[in-house]
Parts: C-alpha cells; structure tokens; sequence
C-alpha cells in the first residue's frame, strides 16, 4: 500500500475561497496545515484537528514562530474589484511584501513555494476573437491606473519576485488562475464581487441579474474542485517546476450566456439590468495550459455547466428561493 508521508505546509490565506478548499484537501489526506489569513475578505474557520490558524498580515509574520515547513502555499489576497480599488495597498502588501516574506520563508526551510498569481496579469490581451488561448509568453496589456490595476499589477510584480526567487535558486512556481468558482466563495460579499457569486445572489433575491457592459466579454471559469487537485500535484511533484504556468478552463464563455446559464440552471427566466464595465475590463481570457499538462499531467474535468448544477444545487440547499 501506497503510504502518504505527513507534512506540514503553510497556506496564506487559508481561510479564504480557494485556501478553504485546499486546506480542507490538506487535511483530509493527513497533512498538517498552519494558515496565515488577516480574515480582511474571510472568516475565521472552526477549529479543526491538524489546523491551527494565525490570525496576521503575512509580511508581518514572525517567521523565527514557525516550525519546520514542507511547502508554502501563498493564496492571500483580496480579489473582490470594489476592495482592491478603495484599498489598493490591501492587494499590493501581501503580493509584494508578502510574497517576499514567504520566498524568505521557503529558503529558511528549503521548501517548494507555490504562489497563485492571476489570469489578470494578461490584462486585457487584445481582440474579442474567442477561439484564441494565451500560453505563458503572450502579449499583456493594461490599461495603467485603471479600476482593475492594482490586482493585475500587485500579480505582476509577485511573478517578477517568484523569478528572482527561482534565480537563486528557491523552489518556487507562479500559477496564473482563471476565474475559479465554486461553493462558498466570497462570503464577505462586499459590493461589486466577482461575477458568479453577484448572479447568484441576484438570482435567489429575485433581482435583475448585473450584467456590466453589453455582456459579449468573455472568460473561462474553473471549478474549485479542478484546481484544488492541480495546486496538490504541484506540491508532490518530484521534478523542478517550470517558472509560470497557467491553470484554468478552456471553455469559453460570454458573460451574458453566464447570466442566462445560471438562470436556466435556477430554472427561472432572466431579467438582465446592463451597468457600466470597470476600466481595464478585458474583453476575452482563455488559457493554454499545455504547459501544465505536460508537466503534471492536469487537465480541468468540470464542464461549467456541470460545475453551475453543483455549487447552485448545494447553494439552493442553504437558500432556498422564496
Ligand atoms: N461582471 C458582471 N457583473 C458583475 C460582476 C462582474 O457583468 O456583477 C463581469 C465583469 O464586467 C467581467 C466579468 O464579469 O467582464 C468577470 O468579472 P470578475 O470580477 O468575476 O472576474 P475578472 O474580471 O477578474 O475576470
């Protein structure tokens, strides 16, 4: 029998969306996990047998008050629009000044360092033509000081800081997310969140469904699940690991097809109230992840309709319509 090796690892922003899920994983496979979370866009989770929680912004955690580490997942950051652009220092600190803090971590205990950055970093890549992917090297172009600058550029300079990290030879990874979802994401819900979490909640209060712009923008959702067993791989796999690579679905589609999905899958008919898109908005994103298949061999197995059946099916549980 195949026995599984305890280890502890440190996921930053454990308590949020994604860190929730992978420390749920974590656990479950018999690790043992310290989160670092500031709970700015989380809450504080149970207590749970081989968790213990600091409550910290990570460039100010005492890394002297860790014990030995076996690998780092660095996830902390907010990503809701209307708090990276009334905060943006909220988002800049724990991609710049975090992720320095946790290269120096991963070289004190000479451990892997996955760090998630962001289909963001692409900004907004050029024309609608929605039979393109973005591999790794292509073109990025922003809109400077935008509404969705921050983000994208704290997500830049923390790849920049992963590659000089990688220079010196710390085992480190940048993995460029595109547009994860699923249960219990943005529970904060403050304002203008992400997308599938503003449609459903709009759609169980019987409101109008935001759609910014006319809605023919694009991108590729990824179904929590998928990414939570790419981000473990990651972790166990035995060879180097390539400086960036992209992880996300490569199923596209506009963000006004999103809408009347979802309703469908509500099973209630779609009223859609157009509002104005945030500057820098990209009108397309879909990724090649080639790279990350001939690496670990990881391809996404969640269609997003079935992905939308699951969280809404386990979401109308909690809430049902009234
Ligand atoms: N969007 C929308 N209504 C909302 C939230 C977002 O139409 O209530 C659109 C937004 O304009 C963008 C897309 O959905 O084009 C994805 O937005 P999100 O913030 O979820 O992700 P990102 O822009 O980072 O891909």
């Amino acid at each position: 029998m195949h026995e599984i090796v305890q280890k502890t690892y440190l996921v930053t922003g454990g308590d949020g969306f994604i860190g929730q899920h992978l420390v749920a994983k974590l656990v479950a496979t018999g690790h043992d996990i310290i989160v670092v979370d500031n709970h700015i866009t989380s809450m504080p989770s149970e207590d749970t047998p081989g968790v213990k929680v600091l409550q910290a912004n990570i460039e100010q955690l005492n890394l002297s008050q860790l014990p030995k580490i076996d690998g780092i997942f660095h996830l902390a950051s907010i990503a809701a629009p209307r708090l990276f652009r009334e905060h943006p220092m909220s988002v800049i600190r724990p991609n710049i000044h975090g992720t320095e803090r946790m290269v120096q971590l991963a070289e004190l205990n000479s451990c892997r360092l996955i760090y998630t950055s962001s289909s963001e970093t692409y900004g907004n890549a050029g024309d609608s033509i929605s039979s393109k992917k973005m591999a790794e090297d292509h073109t990025s172009a922003h809109l400077l000081l935008s509404d969705k600058s921050p983000y994208s550029s704290a997500k830049v300079m923390g790849e920049e800081i992963i590659r000089s990290a990688k220079e010196r030879g710390v085992d480190s990874t940048a993995i460029r997310l595109f547009n994860v979802y699923g249960e219990n994401m943005d529970p904060t819900l403050q304002g203008r969140g992400r997308v599938i979490p503003n449609f459903l909640n709009a759609l169980q209060q019987g409101l109008a469904i935001p759609v910014e712009g006319d809605g023919s923008q694009s991108r590729t959702f990824t179904w929590i699940g998928d990414v939570i067993e790419g981000l473990v791989q990651l972790m166990q796999h035995h060879r180097e690991l390539p400086l960036v690579m992209n992880m996300g679905s490569e199923e596209t589609i506009t963000i006004l097809d999103l809408a009347k999905m979802m309703a469908t899958v509500i099973d209630i008919d779609p009223i859609i109230e157009f509002a104005d898109r945030l500057s820098g908005d990209p009108d397309w994103r879909c990724p090649d992840c080639s790279l990350l298949r001939q690496t670990i061999g990881w391809s996404p197995q969640t269609s997003i309709e079935e992905g939308l059946r699951i969280l809404i099916s386990e979401n109308l549980i909690r809430h049902p319509l009234i």
